[in-house]
Protein backbone atom coordinates (compact mmCIF):
# COMPACT_ATOMS: atom_id res chain seq x y z
CA UNK A 1 0.00 0.00 0.00
CA UNK A 2 1.56 3.66 -0.92
CA UNK A 3 0.74 6.49 0.81
CA UNK A 4 1.35 9.86 0.20
CA UNK A 5 2.60 12.05 3.30
CA UNK A 6 1.21 15.26 4.11
CA UNK A 7 4.93 16.62 4.14
CA UNK A 8 4.35 17.58 8.08
CA UNK A 9 7.28 17.31 10.73
CA UNK A 10 9.83 18.60 12.13
CA UNK A 11 13.52 19.36 10.27
CA UNK A 12 14.14 19.54 6.80
CA UNK A 13 13.36 16.27 5.17
CA UNK A 14 16.31 14.16 3.88
CA UNK A 15 18.42 16.92 6.27
CA UNK A 16 20.39 15.18 9.16
CA UNK A 17 19.49 17.18 12.73
CA UNK A 18 20.74 15.69 16.27
CA UNK A 19 18.65 16.14 19.25
CA UNK A 20 17.63 12.17 19.85
CA UNK A 21 20.56 11.38 22.23
CA UNK A 22 22.97 14.08 20.15
CA UNK A 23 22.59 11.64 17.37
CA UNK A 24 22.12 12.87 14.13
CA UNK A 25 19.00 11.85 13.10
CA UNK A 26 17.46 12.34 9.11
CA UNK A 27 13.99 13.17 9.04
CA UNK A 28 12.13 11.79 6.09
CA UNK A 29 8.55 12.71 5.09
CA UNK A 30 7.97 11.50 1.68
CA UNK A 31 6.48 8.46 0.08
CA UNK A 32 5.88 5.37 2.12
CA UNK A 33 5.32 2.48 2.05
CA UNK A 34 3.41 0.68 5.16
CA UNK A 35 1.04 -2.41 5.80
CA UNK A 36 -1.99 -1.01 7.63
CA UNK A 37 -2.38 -0.90 12.08
CA UNK A 38 -5.60 -3.78 10.95
CA UNK A 39 -3.00 -6.00 10.73
CA UNK A 40 -2.50 -5.96 14.45
CA UNK A 41 -5.89 -7.63 14.88
CA UNK A 42 -3.61 -10.89 13.49
CA UNK A 43 -1.94 -11.29 16.66
CA UNK A 44 -4.42 -9.17 19.05
CA UNK A 45 -7.36 -11.54 18.73
CA UNK A 46 -5.09 -14.63 18.88
CA UNK A 47 -3.80 -13.06 22.33
CA UNK A 48 -6.74 -11.86 23.88
CA UNK A 49 -9.18 -15.00 23.89
CA UNK A 50 -12.93 -13.15 24.54
CA UNK A 51 -12.09 -10.29 22.54
CA UNK A 52 -13.90 -9.68 18.55
CA UNK A 53 -12.73 -7.15 16.39
CA UNK A 54 -14.84 -6.10 14.28
CA UNK A 55 -13.24 -3.76 11.29
CA UNK A 56 -15.67 -0.98 9.94
CA UNK A 57 -14.72 -0.70 6.51
CA UNK A 58 -14.36 -1.72 2.98
CA UNK A 59 -14.02 -4.83 0.94
CA UNK A 60 -10.56 -3.77 0.40
CA UNK A 61 -9.82 -4.14 4.14
CA UNK A 62 -11.70 -7.07 4.27
CA UNK A 63 -9.58 -8.42 1.65
CA UNK A 64 -6.38 -7.32 3.12
CA UNK A 65 -7.23 -9.66 6.26
CA UNK A 66 -8.02 -12.88 4.21
CA UNK A 67 -4.89 -12.65 2.76
CA UNK A 68 -2.40 -11.36 5.89
CA UNK A 69 -4.04 -13.90 8.42
CA UNK A 70 -5.37 -16.90 5.76
CA UNK A 71 -2.93 -19.03 6.63
CA UNK A 72 -1.76 -18.32 10.40
CA UNK A 73 -6.04 -19.11 11.61
CA UNK A 74 -6.32 -22.16 13.08
CA UNK A 75 -9.13 -22.08 14.79
CA UNK A 76 -12.24 -19.96 14.03
CA UNK A 77 -11.38 -16.21 13.48
CA UNK A 78 -11.95 -13.80 16.37
CA UNK A 79 -12.81 -10.81 13.76
CA UNK A 80 -14.79 -9.75 10.67
CA UNK A 81 -15.48 -6.60 8.77
CA UNK A 82 -18.82 -4.83 8.64
CA UNK A 83 -18.57 -3.71 4.83
CA UNK A 84 -19.51 -0.28 4.68
CA UNK A 85 -21.52 0.12 0.90
CA UNK A 86 -22.67 2.80 -1.11
CA UNK A 87 -25.48 3.67 0.82
CA UNK A 88 -23.59 4.03 3.89
CA UNK A 89 -20.69 5.94 2.10
CA UNK A 90 -23.27 8.27 0.46
CA UNK A 91 -24.85 9.10 4.00
CA UNK A 92 -28.28 7.43 2.54
CA UNK A 93 -28.39 4.62 5.29
CA UNK A 94 -28.20 5.10 9.03
CA UNK A 95 -24.79 4.11 9.57
CA UNK A 96 -25.59 3.48 13.59
CA UNK A 97 -28.45 1.33 13.02
CA UNK A 98 -26.56 -0.74 10.81
CA UNK A 99 -23.64 -0.76 13.27
CA UNK A 100 -26.13 -1.62 16.14
CA UNK A 101 -27.54 -4.34 13.94
CA UNK A 102 -24.35 -5.96 12.72
CA UNK A 103 -23.00 -6.12 16.46
CA UNK A 104 -26.29 -7.37 17.98
CA UNK A 105 -25.86 -10.50 15.63
CA UNK A 106 -22.00 -11.00 16.15
CA UNK A 107 -22.87 -11.13 19.87
CA UNK A 108 -25.93 -13.42 19.59
CA UNK A 109 -23.87 -15.61 17.46
CA UNK A 110 -20.71 -15.61 20.28
CA UNK A 111 -21.89 -15.38 23.49
CA UNK A 112 -18.08 -16.19 24.61
CA UNK A 113 -17.56 -12.86 23.51
CA UNK A 114 -16.57 -10.22 26.38
CA UNK A 115 -14.71 -7.10 24.86
CA UNK A 116 -15.72 -6.50 21.17
CA UNK A 117 -13.71 -3.85 19.20
CA UNK A 118 -14.82 -1.60 16.45
CA UNK A 119 -12.15 -0.91 14.60
CA UNK A 120 -11.91 2.34 12.30
CA UNK A 121 -10.10 2.08 8.80
CA UNK A 122 -9.51 4.43 5.88
CA UNK A 123 -13.07 4.94 4.56
CA UNK A 124 -14.62 4.69 8.11
CA UNK A 125 -12.09 8.08 8.80
CA UNK A 126 -12.76 9.65 5.40
CA UNK A 127 -16.52 9.49 6.08
CA UNK A 128 -16.01 10.71 10.18
CA UNK A 129 -18.03 7.88 11.13
CA UNK A 130 -17.85 8.87 14.86
CA UNK A 131 -17.47 5.18 15.97
CA UNK A 132 -15.86 6.92 19.69
CA UNK A 133 -19.97 7.72 20.10
CA UNK A 134 -21.01 4.42 18.71
CA UNK A 135 -18.77 2.34 21.44
CA UNK A 136 -20.36 3.93 24.15
CA UNK A 137 -23.69 3.92 22.62
CA UNK A 138 -23.48 0.02 21.95
CA UNK A 139 -21.42 -0.52 25.82
CA UNK A 140 -24.98 0.82 27.29
CA UNK A 141 -27.40 -1.77 25.07
CA UNK A 142 -24.45 -4.84 25.71
CA UNK A 143 -23.26 -3.80 29.30
CA UNK A 144 -22.29 -5.31 31.49
CA UNK A 145 -22.39 -8.78 29.74
CA UNK A 146 -19.63 -7.20 27.33
CA UNK A 147 -17.70 -4.03 26.77
CA UNK A 148 -17.13 -2.24 23.67
CA UNK A 149 -14.07 -0.44 22.73
CA UNK A 150 -12.97 1.69 19.83
CA UNK A 151 -9.60 2.45 18.02
CA UNK A 152 -8.12 3.22 14.72
CA UNK A 153 -6.50 1.00 12.16
CA UNK A 154 -6.38 2.76 9.68
CA UNK A 155 -4.16 3.25 7.32
CA UNK A 156 -3.80 7.07 6.72
CA UNK A 157 -0.51 8.33 7.76
CA UNK A 158 -0.04 4.86 10.52
CA UNK A 159 2.26 1.96 9.89
CA UNK A 160 1.24 -1.19 11.08
CA UNK A 161 2.82 -1.83 14.33
CA UNK A 162 0.34 1.32 15.38
CA UNK A 163 -2.58 -0.72 15.39
CA UNK A 164 -1.55 -2.59 18.71
CA UNK A 165 -0.49 0.87 20.56
CA UNK A 166 -4.44 2.08 19.74
CA UNK A 167 -5.96 -1.11 20.98
CA UNK A 168 -4.13 -1.16 23.57
CA UNK A 169 -4.10 2.55 24.49
CA UNK A 170 -7.86 2.09 23.95
CA UNK A 171 -8.82 -0.37 27.04
CA UNK A 172 -5.97 1.61 29.35
CA UNK A 173 -9.94 3.72 30.33
CA UNK A 174 -11.05 0.53 31.01
CA UNK A 175 -9.05 -0.14 33.84
CA UNK A 176 -9.66 -0.18 37.86
CA UNK A 177 -8.25 3.39 39.38
CA UNK A 178 -5.63 2.00 42.05
CA UNK A 179 -4.61 4.43 45.14
CA UNK A 180 -1.44 5.44 46.74
CA UNK A 181 -2.36 2.70 49.22
CA UNK A 182 -2.45 0.25 47.08
CA UNK A 183 1.02 -1.94 46.71
CA UNK A 184 3.52 -1.79 43.96
CA UNK A 185 2.21 -3.86 41.12
CA UNK A 186 4.76 -4.79 37.33
CA UNK A 187 2.69 -4.12 33.96
CA UNK A 188 4.00 -5.67 31.19
CA UNK A 189 2.56 -3.83 28.06
CA UNK A 190 3.11 -5.49 24.85
CA UNK A 191 2.11 -8.65 23.05
CA UNK A 192 4.04 -11.63 24.16
CA UNK A 193 3.49 -14.96 22.92
CA UNK A 194 2.02 -16.85 25.76
CA UNK A 195 4.63 -19.11 26.37
CA UNK A 196 7.41 -16.34 26.33
CA UNK A 197 5.01 -14.65 29.23
CA UNK A 198 5.26 -17.86 30.96
CA UNK A 199 8.98 -17.85 30.87
CA UNK A 200 9.02 -14.57 31.76
CA UNK A 201 6.63 -15.13 35.11
CA UNK A 202 8.37 -17.63 35.83
CA UNK A 203 11.58 -15.64 36.23
CA UNK A 204 9.79 -13.17 38.22
CA UNK A 205 8.29 -15.55 40.55
CA UNK A 206 11.45 -16.83 41.15
CA UNK A 207 13.21 -13.63 41.80
CA UNK A 208 9.63 -12.57 43.80
CA UNK A 209 8.46 -9.69 41.31
CA UNK A 210 5.30 -9.06 41.59
CA UNK A 211 2.17 -9.37 41.10
CA UNK A 212 2.71 -8.86 37.31
CA UNK A 213 0.40 -8.42 35.06
CA UNK A 214 0.44 -8.94 31.09
CA UNK A 215 -1.28 -6.30 28.92
CA UNK A 216 -2.95 -7.39 27.06
CA UNK A 217 -4.24 -9.57 29.40
CA UNK A 218 -5.30 -13.60 27.45
CA UNK A 219 -8.60 -12.91 29.61
CA UNK A 220 -10.33 -9.55 28.69
CA UNK A 221 -11.54 -9.00 32.31
CA UNK A 222 -8.33 -9.65 33.66
CA UNK A 223 -7.25 -5.85 33.17
CA UNK A 224 -4.81 -4.70 36.19
CA UNK A 225 -5.56 -1.49 38.49
CA UNK A 226 -3.59 1.54 37.19
CA UNK A 227 -1.84 4.29 39.79
CA UNK A 228 0.85 6.07 41.40
CA UNK A 229 2.33 2.53 42.74
CA UNK A 230 1.82 0.70 38.83
CA UNK A 231 5.40 0.10 37.39
CA UNK A 232 4.88 -0.64 33.74
CA UNK A 233 7.60 -1.70 31.27
CA UNK A 234 6.84 -2.04 27.57
CA UNK A 235 8.10 -5.42 26.15
CA UNK A 236 7.63 -3.94 22.38
CA UNK A 237 8.91 -0.42 21.56
CA UNK A 238 5.91 0.41 19.17
CA UNK A 239 3.81 1.32 22.07
CA UNK A 240 3.56 4.99 22.50
CA UNK A 241 -0.05 6.15 22.97
CA UNK A 242 -0.13 3.27 25.55
CA UNK A 243 2.54 4.12 27.36
CA UNK A 244 1.25 7.68 27.59
CA UNK A 245 -1.84 6.67 28.52
CA UNK A 246 -0.29 4.48 31.38
CA UNK A 247 1.52 7.29 32.70
CA UNK A 248 -1.28 9.77 32.31
CA UNK A 249 -3.03 7.27 35.07
CA UNK A 250 0.09 7.95 37.21
CA UNK A 251 2.53 4.65 36.35
CA UNK A 252 5.78 4.56 36.28
CA UNK A 253 7.96 3.90 33.06
CA UNK A 254 10.97 1.41 33.64
CA UNK A 255 13.63 2.45 31.06
CA UNK A 256 15.10 -0.73 29.87
CA UNK A 257 16.54 -2.13 26.77
CA UNK A 258 13.83 -4.40 24.94
CA UNK A 259 14.46 -8.10 25.60
CA UNK A 260 15.97 -9.04 22.33
CA UNK A 261 18.81 -11.56 22.75
CA UNK A 262 20.93 -12.17 25.92
CA UNK A 263 21.97 -9.06 26.47
CA UNK A 264 18.81 -7.15 25.87
CA UNK A 265 16.92 -9.92 27.85
CA UNK A 266 19.39 -9.09 30.40
CA UNK A 267 19.00 -5.05 30.81
CA UNK A 268 14.79 -5.78 30.97
CA UNK A 269 14.96 -7.92 33.63
CA UNK A 270 17.60 -6.05 35.37
CA UNK A 271 15.73 -2.86 35.52
CA UNK A 272 12.51 -4.39 36.54
CA UNK A 273 14.66 -6.39 39.33
CA UNK A 274 16.41 -2.82 39.81
CA UNK A 275 12.82 -1.87 41.34
CA UNK A 276 11.54 -4.44 43.42
CA UNK A 277 15.15 -4.41 44.92
CA UNK A 278 16.03 -8.10 44.20
CA UNK A 279 19.25 -9.17 45.92
CA UNK A 280 21.87 -8.87 42.90
CA UNK A 281 23.57 -12.69 43.91
CA UNK A 282 19.28 -13.58 43.74
CA UNK A 283 19.25 -11.73 40.25
CA UNK A 284 22.47 -13.44 38.61
CA UNK A 285 21.35 -17.20 40.36
CA UNK A 286 17.35 -17.08 38.67
CA UNK A 287 18.78 -15.20 35.45
CA UNK A 288 22.18 -16.41 34.90
CA UNK A 289 21.29 -20.09 33.38
CA UNK A 290 19.35 -19.04 31.00
CA UNK A 291 21.48 -15.90 29.90
CA UNK A 292 24.17 -18.53 29.73
CA UNK A 293 21.89 -21.03 27.68
CA UNK A 294 21.74 -17.70 24.98
CA UNK A 295 24.69 -16.89 24.67
CA UNK A 296 26.45 -20.37 23.58
CA UNK A 297 22.72 -20.79 20.93
CA UNK A 298 24.16 -17.38 19.80
CA UNK A 299 28.15 -17.77 20.03
CA UNK A 300 26.69 -20.93 17.26
CA UNK A 301 25.26 -18.80 14.86
CA UNK A 302 27.67 -15.61 15.29
CA UNK A 303 30.08 -16.68 12.67
CA UNK A 304 27.02 -16.99 10.09
CA UNK A 305 26.46 -13.14 10.43
CA UNK A 306 29.46 -11.73 11.58
CA UNK A 307 30.93 -8.49 9.63
CA UNK A 308 27.98 -8.54 7.20
CA UNK A 309 26.54 -5.49 6.16
CA UNK A 310 23.15 -4.58 7.03
CA UNK A 311 20.04 -2.18 6.15
CA UNK A 312 16.82 -1.23 7.91
CA UNK A 313 13.86 0.35 6.07
CA UNK A 314 11.38 2.00 8.88
CA UNK A 315 8.47 -0.25 8.75
CA UNK A 316 7.90 -2.06 12.41
CA UNK A 317 9.76 0.42 14.90
CA UNK A 318 11.16 -2.70 16.24
CA UNK A 319 14.00 -1.59 13.63
CA UNK A 320 16.27 -0.32 16.53
CA UNK A 321 16.52 -2.95 19.05
CA UNK A 322 17.11 -5.37 15.96
CA UNK A 323 19.82 -3.34 15.18
CA UNK A 324 21.31 -3.17 18.65
CA UNK A 325 20.95 -6.85 19.03
CA UNK A 326 22.63 -8.00 15.22
CA UNK A 327 25.44 -5.43 16.05
CA UNK A 328 26.65 -6.27 19.51
CA UNK A 329 25.44 -9.73 19.74
CA UNK A 330 25.79 -10.80 16.00
CA UNK A 331 28.72 -8.88 15.24
CA UNK A 332 26.97 -7.48 12.01
CA UNK A 333 27.58 -3.84 10.29
CA UNK A 334 24.79 -1.14 10.38
CA UNK A 335 24.55 0.87 7.31
CA UNK A 336 21.56 2.71 8.00
CA UNK A 337 18.88 1.81 10.77
CA UNK A 338 15.52 3.34 9.70
CA UNK A 339 12.39 3.46 12.15
CA UNK A 340 8.87 4.95 11.24
CA UNK A 341 9.14 6.76 14.79
CA UNK A 342 11.82 7.38 16.82
CA UNK A 343 10.25 7.89 20.69
CA UNK A 344 12.86 9.35 22.95
CA UNK A 345 12.03 8.26 26.06
CA UNK A 346 10.98 4.66 25.07
CA UNK A 347 13.95 3.85 23.06
CA UNK A 348 16.56 6.03 25.20
CA UNK A 349 18.41 2.51 26.46
CA UNK A 350 18.76 1.22 23.22
CA UNK A 351 19.79 3.85 21.85
CA UNK A 352 22.92 3.89 25.08
CA UNK A 353 23.80 0.82 23.09
CA UNK A 354 23.77 1.23 19.50
CA UNK A 355 27.15 1.66 18.20
CA UNK A 356 27.92 5.09 17.17
CA UNK A 357 28.47 4.11 13.11
CA UNK A 358 24.93 3.47 11.65
CA UNK A 359 22.82 6.56 9.80
CA UNK A 360 19.70 7.20 11.53
CA UNK A 361 16.51 7.86 9.63
CA UNK A 362 13.25 8.77 11.12
CA UNK A 363 10.25 8.58 8.93
CA UNK A 364 9.42 7.16 5.00
CA UNK A 365 10.76 8.88 1.78
CA UNK A 366 11.23 5.08 -0.50
CA UNK A 367 13.13 7.43 -3.07
CA UNK A 368 15.66 8.50 -0.74
CA UNK A 369 15.88 5.57 0.99
CA UNK A 370 16.39 3.07 -1.62
CA UNK A 371 19.07 5.48 -3.17
CA UNK A 372 21.03 5.26 0.13
CA UNK A 373 20.84 1.36 0.04
CA UNK A 374 21.45 0.83 -3.18
CA UNK A 375 24.57 3.10 -2.94
CA UNK A 376 25.54 0.86 0.14
CA UNK A 377 24.88 -2.13 -1.49
CA UNK A 378 24.35 -4.23 2.11
CA UNK A 379 24.58 -7.53 2.57
CA UNK A 380 20.89 -7.92 3.97
CA UNK A 381 18.17 -5.76 3.90
CA UNK A 382 15.01 -5.46 6.61
CA UNK A 383 12.26 -3.82 5.11
CA UNK A 384 8.24 -4.15 4.22
CA UNK A 385 6.52 -7.23 2.22
CA UNK A 386 6.31 -4.18 -1.17
CA UNK A 387 10.04 -3.57 -1.11
CA UNK A 388 11.44 -7.18 -0.80
CA UNK A 389 10.74 -8.71 -3.93
CA UNK A 390 11.91 -5.83 -6.22
CA UNK A 391 14.99 -5.66 -3.75
CA UNK A 392 15.67 -9.54 -4.37
CA UNK A 393 15.52 -9.14 -7.90
CA UNK A 394 18.58 -6.72 -7.54
CA UNK A 395 20.38 -9.85 -6.00
CA UNK A 396 20.11 -8.11 -2.14
CA UNK A 397 18.89 -10.36 0.49
CA UNK A 398 15.95 -9.29 2.34
CA UNK A 399 13.67 -10.25 5.93
CA UNK A 400 10.29 -9.11 6.26
CA UNK A 401 10.16 -7.00 9.17
CA UNK A 402 6.52 -8.14 9.79
CA UNK A 403 7.87 -11.84 10.20
CA UNK A 404 9.53 -10.25 13.69
CA UNK A 405 6.41 -9.47 14.77
CA UNK A 406 4.61 -12.74 14.45
CA UNK A 407 7.37 -14.72 15.74
CA UNK A 408 8.46 -15.44 19.64
CA UNK A 409 11.50 -13.42 19.37
CA UNK A 410 11.73 -11.90 22.70
CA UNK A 411 13.57 -13.89 26.44
CA UNK A 412 16.86 -16.00 26.44
CA UNK A 413 15.11 -18.98 24.87
CA UNK A 414 13.86 -17.98 21.51
CA UNK A 415 17.53 -15.87 20.97
CA UNK A 416 18.20 -18.46 19.30
CA UNK A 417 15.41 -18.47 16.82
CA UNK A 418 16.01 -14.54 16.68
CA UNK A 419 19.48 -15.06 15.13
CA UNK A 420 18.09 -18.06 13.14
CA UNK A 421 15.29 -15.30 11.14
CA UNK A 422 18.39 -13.54 9.84
CA UNK A 423 20.60 -16.21 9.15
CA UNK A 424 18.01 -18.26 7.06
CA UNK A 425 17.50 -15.90 4.04
CA UNK A 426 21.26 -16.32 3.26
CA UNK A 427 21.20 -20.26 3.69
CA UNK A 428 17.94 -19.70 1.31
CA UNK A 429 20.33 -17.98 -1.14
CA UNK A 430 22.80 -20.18 -1.15
CA UNK A 431 20.92 -23.46 -1.47
CA UNK A 432 19.04 -21.38 -4.83
CA UNK A 433 22.56 -20.23 -6.04
CA UNK A 434 24.06 -24.21 -5.71
S1 LIG B 1 -7.75 0.45 6.56
FE1 LIG B 1 -7.13 1.64 4.76
S2 LIG B 1 -5.05 0.91 4.26
FE2 LIG B 1 -6.03 -0.63 5.63
S3 LIG B 1 -6.96 -2.13 4.22
FE3 LIG B 1 -8.58 -0.64 4.77
S4 LIG B 1 -8.46 0.87 3.10
FE4 LIG B 1 -6.51 -0.28 3.01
Amino acid sequence: MTLEADGNGAGAPGVPTTGCNERAVTRERGQHEVFCGLTGIIWLHRKIQDAFFLIVGSRTCAHLMQSAAGVMIFAEPRFATAVMEERDLAGMADVDEELDRVVGQVLERRPDIKMLFLVGSCPSEVIKLDLDRAAKRLSKIHAPDVRILNYSGSGIETTFTQGEDACLAAMVPEMPQAGPEDPAELVVCGTLADVVEDQFKRLFDAMGVGPVHFVPPRNSRDLPAIGPNTRYILAQPFLGEAGKALADRGAKHLNAPFPLGAEGTTGWLKAIADEWGVDPDVFESVVGPGRERARYALSRQRAELEGKRIFFFPDSQLEIPLARFLAREMGMALTEVGTPYLHKKHLAAELDLLPETPRLSEGQSVENQLERCYADDPDMVVCGLGLANPLEAKGITTKWSIELVFTPIQGYEQARDLAELFTRPFDRRTRLEI
